[in-house]
């Protein structure tokens, strides 16, 4: 069975401002007891927090609690400049609608951001009409910040808590979803 993820991704905040911005809502979701102050081996890749006891305020169906007896139930907090990508990702171009599925231009485009080029473009396959990386959404889209919320394992969060993050961040943000 794999292991599945949802990450709230920061699309705005500076390099500069993102160790700060994580602490806060760091703090934050442990005073609401979403999640467990500890880091703990509970996450993929690096340290996580293991679900709190209020944590089904940020689920979108309260009961689904199957995941705490899962050894990988942690949130990740990344912090630095991060692809956020999930596999065989679903975007759709604002000009034309086509459903387009990120390959080799788009790897290349994903490289350059990712050596610093934040205003990096990428052309849709279909009409050529160019957009920013960074702006490219759609029904599975990647995510491009220096700051990431990456919840190993939970059910569904719910529109409200994501929003209530996005509040907290005071920036756009974007979800991305996969599963290894
Ligand atoms: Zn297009």
């Amino acid at each position: 069975m794999g292991d599945s993820f949802q990450i709230i991704v920061d699309k705005d905040v500076s390099a500069e401002d993102a160790p700060r911005l994580a602490g806060q809502v760091r703090e934050w979701l442990v005073a609401r007891r979403i999640i467990e102050p500890e880091l703990t081996d509970s996450a993929l890749g690096s340290p996580g927090h293991r679900p709190g006891a209020a944590h089904t305020e940020a689920l979108k169906t309260p009961d689904s609690s199957a995941f705490l007896g899962l050894a990988t139930n942690g949130l990740a907090i990344d912090v630095g400049r991060t692809v956020f990508f999930t596999i065989g990702g679903e975007l759709t171009c604002r000009a034309c609608g086509a459903q387009v599925e990120p390959e080799d231009e788009w790897t290349e485009a994903v490289d350059a951001w990712y050596e610093g080029d934040d205003g990096v473009m990428f052309a849709c396959p279909e009409c050529r009409q160019p957009e920013r990386l960074t702006e490219w959404s759609g029904r599975f889209p990647w995510g491009f910040g220096k700051l990431g919320f990456k919840f190993w394992n939970w059910p569904p969060l719910s529109e409200r808590f994501v929003q209530e993050v996005a509040e907290k961040l005071g920036h756009r943000i974007v979800v991305v979803r996969g599963k290894l």
